[in-house]
């Protein structure tokens, strides 16, 4: 069964002073027997300078075992159209990074056109604000895919996101640095094709994370659509 890590951060870190370089990346995926890799910037690198999405955009074209993912800037632009991207991070817009969001964004004239323009892409989004603020964001789209990662960890409980977003076809779960309980909470709630594994590289490894989903007590086609089937629907590849 192919195996695709749905989410980790390529390139140099401003506020980590760190860099994940391509060949760390390749290093860790053949560990693990992982085939494909979403890659995006890190926040603080492409808030700074965002010509890094063209670097990552490169590296994807480079190389077919990455799948490039823009990141949103702060103003709005949506991914664009004509460039190849795979999908977007959307990652606490104007707010404190990692910890709360900016309510003033909601309000901001360039949203709805932002999130009209996502929906005719159709493209995934993988998006983290707190619970509030992406419950008001979800409750502005119609069909656009959003992927939380972590399970919603660091933008609240997982469980109240569950609760929130059950019944939202449109809104994915990233299994990142997430406990195996809650994953399996999850699945049990919404089944096995709203969920994605990811590895929040560098503050996961893949082979842990991978290993996480491995030992689920759960079947091999469950952990097939975790595995891949999900991504691969998602950003449109076979
Ligand atoms: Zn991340």
């Amino acid at each position: 069964m192919e195996i695709i890590d749905s989410h980790t951060h390529w390139g140099p870190s401003i506020t980590l002073g760190t860099e994940v370089t391509t060949d760390e990346l390749l290093h860790q995926a053949e560990l693990s027997g992982v085939e494909r890799i979403v890659i995006f910037p890190f926040p603080s690198t492409a808030i700074e300078d965002e010509r890094i999405n063209d670097k990552v955009l490169e590296l994807g074209k480079k190389n077919g075992k990455f799948i490039p993912y823009y990141y949103i800037p702060e103003d709005l632009r949506p991914i664009p159209k004509e460039r190849n991207f795979y999908g977007g991070k959307w990652h606490w817009v104007r707010g404190v990074q990692d910890c709360s969001s900016n309510y003033q964004v909601l309000d901001d004239p360039h949203l709805d056109p932002f999130i009209e323009a996502s929906e005719a892409i159709s493209l995934p989004i993988v998006f983290e604000e707190e619970l509030a603020f992406t419950e008001a964001f979800v409750k502005r789209t119609r069909d656009l895919k959003i992927i939380i990662p972590h399970l919603g960890m660091l933008g609240g409980n997982p469980l109240d996101f569950l609760q929130t977003f059950k019944k939202k076809e449109n809104v994915f779960f990233d299994t990142s640095l997430a406990g195996k309980e809650a994953i399996m909470r999850f699945i049990e709630k919404i089944g096995k094709e709203r969920i994605l594994f990811g590895s929040d590289i560098p503050f996961g490894t893949m082979k842990r994370e991978l290993e996480k989903i491995l030992s689920l007590p759960i079947g091999g086609d469950e952990k097939e659509w975790i595995l891949s089937k999900n991504l691969k629907r998602l950003v449109k590849i076979t």
